[in-house]
């Protein structure tokens, strides 16, 4: 593990977790660019850079597409920024006398209308050491919280999985939990 001051984060809001986790986090430091081959990643900020086995990028497409990707992604995921972009909502909370859909087993949620399964694929799957995370991603509850935090554990889940392979690949034993 790299020492708190190489680690960078997606900016954030002042949060918990944030605090518990100190100098890993580095806020106001929009990475610029990702560089990735096959021996592993460089991720670029203002104000550091950092090396690593894997990454997760989870910011929404747009702000994704802001990112100089160096070799480029392919082109399914280049596109993504002008194909998934942020709409408007609207909010509207309904009171019921009953919380008759718990007789049904149901959770009271309902599903975003427009969903960006299209690209769903290109939204979940690694390129390469680059996975992807946050709630356009998610399989379930996407444009939600709970879909942003599925996400970020789906992809740290897959990372382990891709390094536990990694070391077994290369001989050395497994550091799995
Ligand atoms: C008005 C409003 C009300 C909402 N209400 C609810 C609600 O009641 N319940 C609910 O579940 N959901 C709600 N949502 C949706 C919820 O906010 C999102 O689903 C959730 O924030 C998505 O999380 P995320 O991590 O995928 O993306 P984000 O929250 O957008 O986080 C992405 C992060 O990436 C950072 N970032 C961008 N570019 C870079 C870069 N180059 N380098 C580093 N970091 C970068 C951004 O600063 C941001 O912090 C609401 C949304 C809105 C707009």
């Amino acid at each position: 593990m790299p020492p708190p001051d190489r680690h960078l984060t997606a900016r954030t809001a002042r949060h918990p977790a944030t605090e518990q986790l100190g100098a890993w986090v580095h806020l106001s430091s929009p990475v610029q660019r990702i560089a990735h081959d096959a021996t592993g990643i460089e991720v670029v900020s203002p104000s550091l850079t950092v090396r690593a086995q894997r990454v997760i990028v989870a910011t929404p497409p747009v702000p994704a597409g802001r990112i100089t990707f160096d070799p480029p992604l392919p082109a399914l995921y280049s596109h993504l920024p002008q194909r998934v972009v942020p709409g408007a909502i609207i909010r509207v909370h309904t009171v019921y006398p009953q919380p008759f859909w718990r007789e049904q087993h149901l959770s009271g949620q309902t599903l975003a209308p427009r969903s960006p399964v299209p690209y769903g694929s290109a939204l979940r799957e690694p390129v390469g050491r680059i996975h992807w995370a946050g709630t356009e991603s998610a399989t379930l509850m996407h444009g939600l919280m709970e879909g942003a935090v599925r996400s970020g554990e789906r992809a740290a889940q897959d990372i382990l999985v891709a390094l536990a392979r990694a070391r077994q690949t290369a001989g050395l034993p497994d550091r799995s939990p």
